[in-house]
């Protein structure tokens, strides 16, 4: 098993932590794909820094289980792996319209390559040796992209929630959610369709340390859920034992 997750090395004194209990919005969370494990532990170490999530994982076969299980705000994807070549995989993944931005990794010099990486659905890319700057500075690019992870407005059926303004509007109406029963609904609906891991609602909305009750994202949700339900919300969050939740339009 060669997934590794920062679920339990959240660093309470990190800038990110500070932020997260600040706003009460939930952190972003990026997954690495890279078979060098001193360049993706540098990496991971340096984005952690920056207040990322960082999942890294080092083959294709692990980063398809991984985007199965949960979706990420930015992919970065170093193309020579080796189980698969970094293109197919993502051609794959285009293929689920998976529209993740994904950000190659490539010590691969051919215009020809970034040309086809680029057909192929990435979005940008990087050549290796590159500055961590750089790095960071390109992902924040990503994610400003209108529609994506800081997309302002998540709208899904009759309900829109703005980041910014931190305003939910369902069917027409103004309705008032709790500060912590926002941010759930929050990385509900950025990973609609998915099933969202009770660890990943866990870890981004209490800090490091925190003293959790083992039943409060059960009832963070069913607080959620009955305020959706009383605001004639048409879209549904299902529990799906032992794996998650997921906000879908379908009521079962
Ligand atoms: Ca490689």
């Amino acid at each position: 098993m060669s997934r590794t997750s920062d679920y339990s090395v959240v660093n309470p004194h990190t800038v990110a932590g500070a932020r997260s209990r600040l706003t009460g919005t939930a952190r972003l969370r990026l997954l690495l794909i890279e078979d060098n494990p001193r360049l993706s532990e540098y990496v991971a170490v340096a984005l952690r820094g920056h207040g990322f999530a960082v999942d890294i994982v080092d083959n294709g076969a692990d980063a398809e289980s991984a985007v199965m299980a949960t979706s990420f705000d930015v992919i970065i994807l170093d193309l020579g792996l080796p189980d698969i070549d970094g293109l197919d995989w993502l051609g794959a993944m285009r293929r689920r319209l998976d529209q993740t931005p994904v950000l190659i990794l490539t010590a691969r010099d051919g215009v020809q390559d970034l040309v086809l990486g680029l057909n192929t659905g990435a979005d940008d890319y990087l050549r290796k040796p590159f500055e961590m700057n750089e790095l960071v500075a390109r992902i924040r690019a990503l994610l400003r992209r209108p529609g994506h992870a800081l997309g302002v407005e998540l709208i899904q059926g009759n309900v829109s929630l703005n980041t910014n303004t931190r305003v939910l509007v369902v069917a027409g109406t103004l309705v008032d959610l709790g500060r912590r029963e926002f941010s759930v609904l929050e990385i509900l609906l950025r990973r609609a369709d998915r099933v969202v891991p009770k660890a990943a609602i866990e870890e981004a909305i209490y800090s490091y340390g925190e003293e959790v009750a083992s039943n409060a994202i059960e009832v963070l949700i069913h607080r959620v859920r009955k305020r959706m339900q009383d605001a004639h919300a048409n879209v549904y969050i299902h529990t799906l034992r032992g794996a998650g939740y997921m906000l879908t339009n379908a009521p079962t």
